[in-house]
């Protein structure tokens, strides 16, 4: 068999090569360090850790992350054997000890009969004649790489910062105070005219706003992330708050062409608007919301929001160096680039996030390619697992948010709940009893966790022969 080949052998490289020699296939993995670096690694060994020693949470009977580690378990991951041999004491979490976790994968990988490691940077795309590979450079790959998947993709496609706004579970608005419109009700491709969820704000509220979000603590740039500068339409909402205190309220925050249901006559002195994430429409993202504010600052302010005071954040804000694709426009449901299918890409070039994310989507591109390479049938994995919401975020569900008249522009996301296809039925209590607040949330979760462990045991025990664990 001729070898699949991976370029970057970081978490998704890592797993990706560790799922096809497991499979008893060849594979190539070019590792461009030490031979030259990036702004983040220290050290020569694969899947190391560039920040934080966290797996976040092991909770696989609540927390989306904790299901997939648990999924990733199942499907044989190296990154979660070596995270468990290495574990060091962190509550619930999974954290690790980096230096003995990233030895491990580098050992398991390199004493594999079936692995070969080349020290190299490819600066390129991979050659034809390397048949099958996958792209797993992650979010600081290499100019040259980088530049020439730019001219494949076309240069939207490809981002070098992400501009994330807070992403807020749907369910947690309070839709007493806010209300469906979209502005001068307009009616986009497939839209409705009622398309955004819309917070209004006096003035003394909007004033204390700005106040709070120029006062607010703030994530500094790293050195060679303050050299990038900010895009145009992506500035930092703190920011443009500091320009003037009248900025918000003529920019994202303008409350033209829109009136508020509950109390007509009440013109808004400012309105934030939420705008559809994902297909299921779960999950409402903030426009313009972008920040460099502090995680613990942006809940604590954004909830002074009317309607949002008690918003659940799937996702906090922020602005960071990251190389990553239009992912829902170019890449297959098998993580293949369709102007060119014998590319893969996985990791968080392909607009997931973390650790464990990255690892997760190579090991699906990894068994996605191995099957392939063998002319095996793929059988999708169910949306209700972890890793099905994962790669169904990445490779489909905005595209359909799209066609329903949200237009919008992808943005790497964790896994998260709101991901998942919602439950048919609201979970009870013991009786039938009706759940209520947090109790509700605790038994939603857990109803979700459980659902995603038996449909991915149905879905291996139905595909015994295809990308299953053996
Ligand atoms: P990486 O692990 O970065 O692996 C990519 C590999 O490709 C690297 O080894 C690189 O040397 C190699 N490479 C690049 N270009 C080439 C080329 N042309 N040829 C050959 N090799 C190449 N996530 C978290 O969960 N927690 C955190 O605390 C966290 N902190 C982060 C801090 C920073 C500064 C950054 C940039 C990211 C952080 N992330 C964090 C996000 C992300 O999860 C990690 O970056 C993760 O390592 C991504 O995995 P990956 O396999 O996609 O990329």
């Amino acid at each position: 068999h001729p070898p699949i080949h991976i370029v970057g052998g970081g978490l998704a490289g890592s797993e990706a090569a560790w799922q096809i020699a497991e499979r008893g296939h060849p594979v190539v993995i070019h590792e461009m360090r030490p031979v030259r670096g990036t702004e983040a690694h220290k050290s020569r060994d694969l899947a190391e850790l560039v920040c934080s020693n966290s797996f976040r949470s092991d909770d696989a009977n609540g927390n989306a992350v904790g299901l997939l580690h648990q999924e990733m378990r199942t499907l044989g991951s190296l990154i979660l054997r070596a995270a468990d041999a290495h574990q060091v004491p962190a509550g619930g979490a999974l954290a690790v000890d980096r230096d003995g976790f990233a030895a491990a994968v580098t050992a398991a990988l390199e004493a594999h009969p079936l692995v070969t490691i080349a020290r190299e940077e490819v600066e390129g795309l991979p050659p034809e004649e390397w048949g099958r590979a996958i792209i797993a450079t992650g979010p600081l790959t290499s100019p040259a790489l980088a530049q020439a998947i730019r001219e494949l993709t076309g240069a939207e496609a490809l981002a070098f910062f992400d501009a994330i706004a807070p992403i807020v579970h749907r369910d947690s608005i309070d839709m007493d105070k806010a209300w469906f419109q979209s502005r001068y009700d307009k009616v986009g491709p497939g839209g409705t005219g009622a398309d955004y969820i819309n917070c209004p704000m006096d003035r003394e509220q909007y004033d204390g706003f700005i106040q709070a979000l120029i006062a607010g603590d703030k994530i500094g740039f790293k050195e060679w992330e303050a050299t990038t500068p900010y895009f145009d339409g992506c500035l930092p909402i703190e920011i443009m708050a500091e320009r003037g205190p009248e900025t918000l309220r003529h920019g994202p925050m303008k409350p033209v062409g829109l009136t508020n249901p509950h109390d007509p006559t009440v013109k808004a002195c400012a309105i934030v608007q939420l705008r559809q994430d994902n297909a299921l429409g779960t999950l409402y993202n903030m426009v313009g919301f972008q920040t460099k504010l502090t995680y613990s600052e942006q809940v604590r302010v954004f909830r002074t929001i009317p309607g949002l005071e008690n918003a659940e954040f799937a996702r906090l804000g922020g602005l960071h160096r990251n190389t990553y694709l239009d992912s829902p426009r170019l890449l297959d449901a098998t993580l293949r680039l369709k102007a060119r299918p014998s590319l893969r890409f996985a990791g968080q070039i392909t607009g997931c996030e973390g650790y464990v994310e990255s690892a997760a989507i190579g090991l699906m591109a990894g068994r996605f390619a191995v099957a392939e390479a063998r002319g095996e049938s793929l059988e999708p994995l169910p949306a209700t697992t972890a890793l099905g919401a994962l790669i169904g975020h990445i490779t489909g569900g905005h595209i359909a948010a799209e066609d329903a008249g949200t237009p919008r522009s992808f943005q790497p996301m964790n896994v998260n709940f709101g991901l998942f296809p919602p439950l048919d039925h609201s979970p009870k209590g013991e009786g039938g009893k009706r759940l209520k607040g947090p109790e509700k949330a605790v038994a939603k979760k857990k109803a979700l966790t459980d659902r995603g462990r038996a449909d991915l045991a149905a879905w291996m025990g139905n595909a015994p022969a295809r990308i299953a664990a053996e």
